[in-house]
């Protein structure tokens, strides 16, 4: 008898283990490792899915016990078993119950039907055709006469196509069918989410700085290394042209690509580059498809009917079953983290994935990440540079205006006067012009308009967080003060929550511009799809003045006319509660002021903030890649945070206040006794402490070693699994998380 292990469909940590059912004969030839099935579950045997993760002959159980499963879903992904292993490597690195990395390696959830086209063929002689003719004009059959003529023109041809663009109808084709006169063929074909054109082919002459690194990489690659590479190169440098280059050798070897884009945003424009150069070969696999087109063209990578696949992180778990290369664009991107468990980094996972089989890695960006470009420095990744744009193209012009002098001269507007002025000039040569609002610092710190002075927790070096009580809190270790109602620093009393969003820039640029005409996008106006392109279309060809938005705007778009960007307020970014937020302003405002006069003309980049000479600012303003690593990294090391050393947040949350709290004291009990080297800090309460009825507790392991922290990380994940203390709790986990809880 056979039997198969299988992981239960429910996200829930007291569930995540095998269970066993016995394989009924029907079923025995279609199962195997990573099928769906549907199995008979608990006390009340009620039906629910499982994935079979192993196929075993007999059982260590009592075969009396096990019951035998229902059925093998038929339309569900069946998984492959590189992917199981992938999501076994996911579940230990970051946390999380296999079921839930499961369903992360698995973007295409459910096989949907197979799209069929059909066609026409005619079947009778011209001669016979040419009487039926005339007998259905004589009788004033209008529909069969409209059809007789049709497929006396073409006699194949696709029904959609007979019955859309030449108004047949449906009961003339049934009518001629029973005749004889034609038959019907149908085929299978896939849905295609890429829009097929003519196009000429484009394709550049490398330059030698290009052409160095992909004979470097491709040397290796032709030596059979295999390795992880970081191109840091500036907007404009050419590292796709090169990424280009890379994936066409690869691609004629006979081997598939994965191209990892930060955003589905990114995907259209990347897509119609990509479709010059490689055709029908490539696809795109991300969440705003439907399923149909999803699940398409998972079947098709599958089939090996394309080599290249474009996408957001879940890209990466493209069925090819032949990578050669993985290629993540803009790796220093928060967008590569998943937010959901697992929070896996896609970085790191296409290296895992890349080691499995036998493929290289290619990272790229204008700002790597201190991760990235630490493992460079280390020698583990091999480092390359592009230090100039392409052509004529020039980096532009940065300008740092000290808002706090604004105020002293007693402008009041978000917009300082060299802005102001500026804008009013662009708008007179009709160039264009790009204002840059970074809200994800929206969360509130509390600064001093007069003075830039922001509060700080005197332990952990982030920004305090304003709560309703009027108290301020620091995230990280829990301090806690009231309110000042004047600045510590100057006195002041202009203190308080630091925030302007997108749509409040744009009411004062009406106020401000009247003249200037005016586009806005964020989260707020893109939601509908096909809405982004839109905008951005509008923008391009000229039929705004000014777009206005958050960072969506800022990446990888090329536009013709820019020559002016202004970031609205840099220190929006700066203050948040995150260790990482000195480096995401950087990167924010270094890719910002990459979109300005990126053809030929120079152009301007201003930066208004209340504090110029944060380093991350400066050395913005410098140009200064190197500067700012060197300063970051010191700062890093100095609180143990990666890339030196690793931070495990945990999160702890319930319906029932009383709960988290005590259950985070448990863990925080358990981990320091059984890993006294483990640096705990917490727990507190979360930025948001209650989000969506529930209330969340959050703490930090800090340590230098990561497997330590893994080993730490599963001791608790067991610890709660064989508790009874965790009914009303859930905890998750986010190793070297993105941003602050
Ligand atoms: P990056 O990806 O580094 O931002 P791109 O590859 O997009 O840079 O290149 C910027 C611009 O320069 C693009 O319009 C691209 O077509 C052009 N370009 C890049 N490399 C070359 C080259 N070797 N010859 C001519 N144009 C190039
Ligand atoms: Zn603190
Ligand atoms: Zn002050």
């Amino acid at each position: 008898m056979s039997y198969a292990r299988v992981i239960v469909n429910i996200s829930h940590e007291n569930l995540d283990k095998f269970y066993e059912y016995e394989i009924p004969k029907e079923w025995e030839e279609t199962i195997q490792v990573g099928s769906q099935v549907l199995i008979p579950f608990g006390a009340g045997n009620k039906l629910i899915k499982g994935f079979v993760l192993g196929i075993t002959e007999g059982s260590q159980f009592d075969p009396a016990k096990i019951k035998p499963l229902k059925e093998v879903l038929q339309d569900g992904m069946v998984l492959e078993s590189q992917f199981i292993q992938l999501a076994a490597w996911i579940r230990n690195r970051y946390g999380a119950t296999m079921n839930d990395a499961l369903r992360a390696v698995l973007p295409v959830k459910r096989k949907m039907k197979e799209k069929e086209v059909r066609y026409l063929h005619l079947q009778a002689s011209m001669e016979r055709m040419e009487r039926f003719r005339a007998e259905c004009e004589r009788k004033k059959y209008k529909a069969r006469l409209l059809l007789a003529e049709t497929l006396m023109d073409c006699p194949e041809i696709e029904i959609g196509d007979a019955i859309k663009n030449y108004g047949v109808s449906r009961e003339a084709i049934k009518a001629f069918e029973q005749m004889g006169i034609l038959s019907i063929s149908s085929e299978r074909t896939y849905r295609n989410p890429v829009e097929t054109r003519v196009c000429e082919e484009r394709k550049v002459t490398l330059t030698e700085s290009q052409e160095n690194i992909v004979e470097d990489i491709w040397k290796e690659y032709e030596d059979g290394v295999r390795n992880t590479y970081l191109i840091h190169g500036v907007t404009g440098s050419g590292k796709t042209e090169v990424y280009m280059e890379l994936m066409e050798r690869v691609v004629r070897e006979g081997k598939q690509v994965i191209f990892l884009i930060p955003e589905i945003a990114l995907t259209v424009p990347m897509v119609e580059r990509f479709y010059q150069r490689f055709g029908d070969s490539i696809s795109v696999l991300h969440s705003k498809l439907s399923d149909g087109e999803r699940s398409d063209q998972y079947e098709r990578a599958k089939n090996g009917e394309i080599s290249i696949m474009i996408g957001p992180r879940s890209a990466l778990f493209t069925p090819f079953s032949n990578i050669g290369l993985i290629i993540l664009d803009e790796e220093h991107e928060p967008s590569f983290v998943n937010e959901n468990q697992p929070k896996y980094h896609a970085r790191e996972v296409a290296i895992y994935r890349a080691e499995m089989c036998g493929a290289s890695v290619v990272l790229g960006s204008a700002t790597p990440s201190l991760e990235s470009y630490y493992a460079a420095k280390q020698g583990i990744y091999k480092l390359y540079e592009l230090k100039e744009r392409v052509g004529d193209s020039q980096l532009p012009n940065v300008t740092v205006i000290d808002l706090r002098e604004e105020l002293k001269a007693r402008n009041r507007s978000i917009f300082s006067r060299y802005l102001s002025q500026r804008i009013n000039e662009c708008l007179e040569q009709k160039k264009q012009i790009l204002l840059f609002i970074n809200r994800r610092g929206y969360a509130g710190f509390i600064s001093c308009r007069a003075c830039g002075h922001v509060l700080k927790c005197p332990h952990c070096d982030v920004s305090l967080t304003e709560h309703n009580n009027g108290k301020l809190m620091c995230h990280y270790c829990g301090y806690e003060v009231v309110k000042p109602s004047v600045c510590p620093s100057c006195g002041s009393k202009y203190i308080g929550s630091f925030g302007v969003g997108t749509q409040k820039v744009e009411e004062m640029a009406r106020k401000e511009f009247p003249n200037a005409r005016i586009l806005r996008m964020d989260g707020d106006t893109v939601s509908k799809k096909g809405e982004y392109e839109k905008i951005l279309n509008q923008f391009n060809a000229g039929f705004a003045d000014i777009l206005i938005g958050t960072q969506m705007v800022a990446k990888g778009h090329d536009f013709e006319n820019v020559s002016l960007v202004g970031a609205m307020a840099a220190d929006l970014s700066l203050h948040m509660n995150d260790f990482r937020s000195a480096e995401r302003t950087f990167q924010l405002l270094s890719q910002a002021g990459g979109r300005a006069g990126r053809r030929k003309k120079q152009g301007e980049f201003i930066i208004q903030t209340y504090d110029p000479k944060h380093y991350s600012i400066v050395m913005t303003k410098d140009a200064d890649y190197q500067g700012f690593y060197e300063k970051e990294m010191a700062y890093r090391g100095l609180l143990n945070y990666p890339p030196l050393g690793h931070v495990l947040a945990i999160m702890v949350s319930s319906k029932y206040q009383e709960r988290p709290d005590r259950t985070a004291r448990l863990l925080a009990l358990a981990v320091k006794d059984k890993f006294p080297q483990i640096q705990l800090i917490g727990p507190v309460n979360a930025t948001i402490y209650k989000l969506n009825d529930r209330y969340r507790k959050v703490m930090y392991l800090k340590s230098a070693d990561l497997e330590q922290l893994i080993e730490g990380k599963n001791f608790l994940e067991e610890y709660i699994h064989f508790s009874e203390q965790f009914k009303y709790v859930t905890v998750s986990f986010d190793m070297d998380p993105m941003n602050g809880y």
